[in-house]
């Protein structure tokens, strides 16, 4: 089975280890960048992108993780993860050629669980967006995966799969399932 790790600072961590480990994955927690070593695909939690911007850069692991993406490492990066891979002023890797406004739902609907589909995924998937980016330009290596109302909540770029959404918090294991999928073959 792959080995997929996920970026272990902050967030939905051990939802999303326990959705790979589902999936049919081996996983590992990573905190150091020596753990990003043997890995076949990496997840990036959501929780708040500025915190995992600074935990990630105090750690030394900004560096490696860009590289190893650069290198083709497959990717799912989930609401702070996909703000965290678009880079830019957010000084992420910046392994994501969008650009993205934060908290784009605003307060009132902060929060709110939906269903949609979800390219290379199947229909109707759970989708839970807790102060959610959206996705505001796509570069020409982007392609848009998924929407809500017209708004672009899902990007797929190379090896990284970018999603505004927490498919770890919901019953519904096929984000993860199609992941492990793709990194298997
Ligand atoms: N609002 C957060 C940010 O922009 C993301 C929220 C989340 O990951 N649920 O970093």
């Amino acid at each position: 089975a792959p080995l997929v790790g996920v970026l272990a600072l902050q967030g939905g961590v051990d939802e999303h280890l326990a959705a790979l480990a589902d999936a049919g994955a081996r996983t590992r927690a990573v905190r150091l960048p020596g753990e990003l070593e043997g890995l076949d695909a990496i997840v990036i939690p959501g929780g708040e992108s500025t915190v995992l911007r600074g935990l990630a850069g105090a750690l030394g692991l900004l560096g490696p993780l860009r590289g190893a993406v650069e290198g083709g490492l497959p990717v799912l990066a989930t609401c702070a993860g996909l703000v965290l891979c678009a880079g830019g002023p957010s000084g992420g890797p910046g392994v994501l050629d969008v650009d993205v406004r934060r908290n784009a739902f605003g307060p009132q609907l902060a929060s709110f669980e939906t269903r949609l589909d979800v390219e290379g995924v199947g229909a109707d998937v759970e989708a839970v967006f807790i102060r959610a980016p959206v996705v505001v330009r796509v570069g020409p290596a982007g392609r848009v995966i998924a929407t809500v109302d017209g708004r672009v909540v899902g990007v797929r770029q190379g090896a990284v799969t970018a999603l505004s959404f927490h498919p770890e918090l919901t019953a519904d294991r096929r984000v993860h399932r199609a992941f492990v999928e793709r990194v298997r073959r």
